[in-house]
């Protein structure tokens, strides 16, 4: 099975993505995760997008796209993938679209996670994310047992740069400019689900399984 995953930043796309894509034994692609990767290490790519992510903007289309041919072709895809935070515009998912077909794959199913501004703007400023395993946590809602300590992993917590009330202000921004148009590039196909992201993170797992279900 071969999935998009996309909606605005905070609404749970990676822990619900995580999780979806455990229980279907697919690979699960978090372009915002390779992207971190590369600026730790340090790598070309990395020095060359670290800018962008700080200031909250798109990494350029043809550093991503790159990014995504080589993992899906690179990696075992012949379970399926997850996608998470790509495409992040109209012109990726229309490259998207194209690559998939060169390599002889198609999107099985496109959701999207809605989530209101308020609930957005809550959930990121009190995020907390474990450096090991990526897991999130809130300062508030879902608060770890130990104080910076990751409940699964006993790995450390840390808030994103990114997770910052400015950049915070200027994600949504361009998620708005850019990322949103891309509903009407989905919403007319039969692969495509809304899903309301405003609940409990088993609440919303709940709901995005039914809806898939649903689907096929
Ligand atoms: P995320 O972890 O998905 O919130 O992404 C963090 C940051 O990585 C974004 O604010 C962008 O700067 C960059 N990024 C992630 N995915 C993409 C994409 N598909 N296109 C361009 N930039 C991206």
């Amino acid at each position: 099975m071969n999935i998009v995953l996309f909606g605005p930043p905070g609404a749970g796309k990676g822990t619900q993505g995580v999780r979806l894509a455990e229980e279907k034994s697919i690979a699960a692609i978090a372009m915002g995760d390779m992207l971190r990767q590369a600026v730790a290490e340090q790598t070309p790519l990395g020095v060359q997008t670290k800018q962008f992510m700080d200031a909250g903007k798109l990494v350029p289309d043809a550093v991503v796209i790159g990014m995504i041919e080589e993992t899906i072709v690179e990696e075992d895809a012949s379970n399926g993938f997850l996608l998470d935070g790509f495409p992040r515009n109209v012109a990726q998912a229309e490259s998207l679209d194209e690559m998939l077909s060169r390599h002889g794959f198609a999107l099985d199913a496109v959701v999207f996670l809605d989530a209101s501004e308020e609930l957005l703007l809550e959930r990121l400023s009190g995020r907390l994310i474990c450096k090991a395993c990526g897991f999130g946590f809130h300062r508030h809602y879902s608060p770890p047992r130990e104080a910076g300590c990751c409940d699964r992993c006993g790995g450390e917590l840390y808030q994103r740069d990114d997770d910052n009330e400015d950049v915070i202000a200027q994600r949504l921004h361009v998620y708005q400019e850019q990322t949103a148009p891309m509903l009407d590039y989905y919403a007319h196909r039969s692969s495509f689900c809304r899903v309301d992201a405003d609940g409990g993170m088993d609440e919303v797992y709940e709901r995005l399984i039914n809806a898939l279900e649903q689907m096929h």
